[in-house]
């Protein structure tokens, strides 16, 4: 039996843009509604904008969806999410904790004003997010919370500490959670992009030395697309899933092999 998440309701948050549209689209193209949350209904590139929002594709598909303005630093903001989902679509099945932001710099060069940041929307949203879906994905049949990490959470560089941070810190959470709510229903797992073509890395991989040496340090010798991180969460929001529970999966082409 093929994957087939008709009658599924998913959360995305930072679904305008990049990887979360990926997601969101993929998952709509398996038969979920979607409910995308962000602080901008309007993607960030130009060539994603021309082809419409993140809603208009998964409407295309034949499927529901809203937009829902949200902060995910702002405990009201992701409440009204939650609640505003689940009595506009009868409950949640999936949240996918996507929203992030990326930046570099080694610690000494961090201030406190982007540590915070970093770590407010990166970590502390995703908390927030899981928090206040909890009490409607405990309803749910298949529940799932996917959450979006990076390999960065495995690999430090020196070069981008808060970001790396956060991510570990994804990484627990994802753990903490599987263990608090796999007893109840709700399989929690993780993704860990490598390098994907999103608005966050598009200099990088446009730049073709640049891309060059990112691409050297994976298996496979190109970098990915949203739609890669797609197709991992359309699994791990499966049937197919029922048995990862508290899982950092990689698609990152192989670079933490190297
Ligand atoms: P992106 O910049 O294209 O998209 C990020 C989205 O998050 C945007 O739509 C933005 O508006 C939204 N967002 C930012 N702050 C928010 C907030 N406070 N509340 C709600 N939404 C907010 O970036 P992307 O590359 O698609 O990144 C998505 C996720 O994937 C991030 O968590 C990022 O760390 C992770 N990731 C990306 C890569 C990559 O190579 N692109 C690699 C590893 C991990």
């Amino acid at each position: 039996m093929g994957i087939d998440l008709t009658d599924r309701t998913a959360v995305v948050t930072g679904g305008a843009s990049g990887i979360g549209r990926g997601i969101a689209v993929e998952l709509a193209r398996e038969g979920a509604d979607v409910v995308v949350a962000d602080v901008d209904d309007q993607p960030n590139m130009d060539e994603e904008r021309e082809r419409g929002t993140t809603v208009d594709l998964v409407r295309d598909l034949g499927r529901d969806a809203e937009y829902v303005e949200t902060d995910v630093t702002s405990e009201s903001d992701v409440q009204g999410l939650m609640d505003a989902t689940a009595e506009r679509f009868g409950g949640i099945d999936i949240l996918v904790n996507n929203a992030g932001i990326a930046g570099g710099g080694s610690a000494r060069e961090t201030s406190l004003e982007f540590w915070n940041r970093v770590l407010a929307i990166n970590l502390t949203g995703a908390f927030l997010c899981a928090k206040y879906a909890i009490p409607h994905l405990v309803d749910s049949e298949q529940a799932r919370i996917i959450n979006i990490s990076s390999q960065g959470s495995k690999r430090a560089s020196g070069t981008n500490t808060a970001y790396c941070v956060s991510k570990a810190g994804i990484s627990h959470l994802t753990k903490s959670l599987a263990a608090e709510l796999g007893p109840e229903g709700v399989n929690v797992n993780a993704i860990m992009p490598g390098p994907i073509r999103t608005a966050m890395m598009a200099e990088v991989l446009d730049d073709p030395e640049r891309r060059q040496e990112y691409v050297d340090q994976m298996c496979v010798p190109y970098h990915g697309y949203p739609e890669d991180i797609g197709r991992a969460a359309v699994f791990l929001a499966s049937e197919d899933a029922r048995f990862v529970a508290g899982h950092d999966l990689a698609v990152e082409g192989g670079w933490l092999v190297n």
